[in-house]
């Protein structure tokens, strides 16, 4: 028998000291930010004479009162927090979907967003999925999006030869960062309004070997072609499904990789733009993909990534 998937996820082992100082560190850096966002808004608030929350106005980017899934906060530096923030600042009102071991470090954040609602839960877990899905329902009755920025590899399995992936390294991989875009999809569908917009994360890696990156690049892969089924099983609901190919961005689910210093190096040196990319740039992206400015786009890999993906040499 398999031990439980949470156990192999390493929930039980003992937290490093240097998390313990993060998270003593962490709410005050989280304070400060949202003191700035607030004093931001309220001297928007004064330029444009409106009830300003914070953020841009965005012209035809029109998603006030849409509302939002987002899995994949774990902390201010997730892919899953910039665009939830972003969405937020336009409107819309967001539902994080997030791990227990994070709530120590989303917590804080929720006083960024607007009306927002946070409910624990965990993508391997039917009980935990269920119980989400019922306090969507009931709170939000309808929803327009469903953001998944979520993957899961053991460090082990991110490194060294990819043969050496175990049998249940492989399917926790393909689990937590593949099957449950699938998962979360089928239970969100029947509450989506129409023109709604599922967006997922994914890497170059899925396409071409990246050292270390490994059963995560397997995993991605699957998730890519979950992205066109899902697509076409969904079109005529019209729900779009899309995946954004973000280019290397330092975040905690990157630190598992090895030498992703290095990664971030060359991707730097190789991409025709010689620069790197950032949270906020792949939120950008986000937003257009929920807005009605891509409503012919679905099933599509779409890459911020500053052109690194075409180079051949
Ligand atoms: P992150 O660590 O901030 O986010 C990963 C999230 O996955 C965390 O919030 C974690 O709680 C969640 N997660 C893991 N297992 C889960 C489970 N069983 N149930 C529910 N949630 C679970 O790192 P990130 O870089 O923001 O990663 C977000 C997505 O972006 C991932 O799919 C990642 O592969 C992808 N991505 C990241 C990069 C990068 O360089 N950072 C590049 C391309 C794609």
């Amino acid at each position: 028998m398999f031990p439980p998937i949470q156990l192999f996820m390493g929930g039980d082992k003992k937290i490093p000291l240097k998390f313990k100082v993060y998270s003593v560190l962490y709410p005050i850096k989280i304070f400060i930010k949202s003191l700035i966002n607030k004093l931001k808004g309220a001297r928007k608030s004064k330029i444009f004479g409106t009830n300003y929350v914070g953020g841009e106005k965005m012209g035809n980017f029109n998603l006030n009162g849409k509302k939002a899934i987002v899995f994949g906060v774990a902390n201010d530096q997730s892919i899953a927090w910039h665009i939830a923030k972003k969405l937020n600042d336009v409107g819309v009102r967001i539902a994080l979907g997030y791990q227990e071991r994070a709530e120590q470090l989303v917590k804080p954040l929720l006083g960024m967003l607007n009306n927002p609602l946070a409910i624990k839960c965990d993508v391997v877990d039917d009980v935990l999925l269920t119980e989400f899905f019922e306090k969507i329902k009931q709170e939000f009755g309808q929803v327009d999006f469903l953001i998944h920025s979520i993957a899961f590899a053991k460090k082990e399995h991110l490194q060294g030869k990819f043969y050496d992936v175990t049998r249940r390294g492989y399917q926790v991989a393909q689990e937590v960062s593949s099957y449950s875009l699938a998962e979360l999809s089928r239970r969100a569908a029947p509450i989506m309004n129409e023109n709604g917009s599922i967006i997922t994360m994914t890497y170059y890696g899925a396409e071409k070997v990246t050292p270390n990156y490994n059963v995560m690049g397997v995993a991605k892969a699957a998730l890519e072609a979950c992205v066109r089924y899902l697509a076409n099983d969904f079109g005529e609901k019209g729900i779009r499904v899309n995946a954004i190919s973000a280019g290397p961005i330092k975040t905690l689910a990157a630190s598992g990789i090895t030498d992703f210093e290095k990664m971030l190096e060359h991707a730097q040196q190789k991409a025709p733009l010689k620069r790197n990319i950032n949270a906020d740039d792949v939120a950008n992206l986000a937003l257009f993909l929920c807005s009605d400015m891509s409503k012919n786009i679905t099933g599509q890999v779409v890459y911020v990534d500053a052109g690194y993906s075409i180079m051949g040499v």
